[in-house]
């Protein structure tokens, strides 16, 4: 399986790093490695000094497709979660700036805690609400109407590029609220007031 992660999809987010709006979603992936399950705790790696937590809504490919048309994207997915997408934001900032990859930032071991899956009935999958909360502060208010690319467009656009595979994830892109963690810190997550995730930082 593949890990998908699109970036710079809300405009929040955006504005909040100084980076500027694309004109096409901005991919990259992270291998299966970088998954932590069942909330097994995330160990802060040496090869950093700043690594942010991007709190984003995750969509599971249940059937093989690709140039998947945006109507019949719905059908390429029934389930959804929440997950981190963990940044060396230090690392990325190095990157950025000689225009390298974004993979020793963002796709490192661990970088990617994701919850269960849930079905997305009885969900509105265009307006689904998450929070992420550190040490039980509100840091992260996700809304799925303010991505600038909702999911079944993504869907479309990334099956261009990638088949998509049953059981591959991708990570949506993150709201506003970006920040550090450091050791200690308890991350967890709520989708539509529904615990997802609840983990420590060691
Ligand atoms: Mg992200």
């Amino acid at each position: 399986m593949k890990i998908i992660c699109i970036g710079r999809n809300y405009v929040d987010h955006i504005a909040e790093l100084g980076n500027e709006r694309p004109e096409h979603p901005v991919i990259f992936m992270k291998p299966d490695t970088a998954i932590i399950r069942e909330n097994a705790p995330f160990y802060y790696p040496e090869f950093s000094k700043e690594i942010h937590y991007e709190c984003e809504l995750l969509v599971k490919i249940n059937k093989e497709g690709k140039y998947i048309e945006e109507q019949f994207a719905h059908k390429y997915y029934d389930q959804i979660g929440l997950g981190i997408d963990f940044t060396a934001r230090d690392i990325q900032a190095r990157s950025k700036e000689k225009g390298l990859p974004w993979e020793t930032a963002k796709a490192f071991n661990g970088s990617a805690p994701i919850s269960d899956f849930i079905s997305k009935e009885g969900f509105d999958i265009t307006s689904t609400k998450y929070e992420l909360h550190v040490n039980g502060e509100l840091r992260q208010q996700g809304d799925t109407s303010l991505m600038l690319w909702p999911i079944n467009e993504l869907i479309a656009y990334v099956s261009k590029y990638f088949t998509l595979k049953t059981g591959d994830i991708i990570f949506t892109g993150t709201p506003k609220g970006v920040g550090p963690v450091n050791i200690g810190d308890r991350l967890t997550g709520t989708l539509a007031g529904q615990e997802m995730f609840d983990f420590e930082i060691k």
